[in-house]
């Protein structure tokens, strides 16, 4: 059900691709070994979704809004730190 819901979202372009987007927006860097590509995100979610069932049974979710969204941890790929974590906002 997950990946069905993934998939549509990727080939409609729909509201999903706005939380991806807020996400995408702030940028880290990892002050302990330099890296600034590369990071583990765990993020909290709130969200409300238009739930479409088929006659059938089969479920769609055809639109998701966020009404809440929690960056937890980040952590470091290269050296696992995530207390060197410094934020770089508004960059594109
Ligand atoms: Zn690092």
């Amino acid at each position: 059900m997950k990946l069905k819901y993934v998939a549509d979202c990727r080939q409609k372009g729909i509201a999903c691709s706005a939380s991806l987007d807020s996400v995408s927006m702030t940028r880290y860097r990892c002050k302990a070994c330099g890296n600034v590509t590369r990071f583990d995100v765990t993020v909290s979610k709130k969200t409300k979704s238009f739930y479409h069932f088929s006659i059938g049974g089969d479920l769609r979710i055809e639109s998701e809004e966020v009404l809440e969204e929690t960056v937890d941890e980040v952590s470091c790929r290269w050296c696992g730190h995530s207390k060197s974590i410094e934020r770089i906002e508004g960059l594109e």
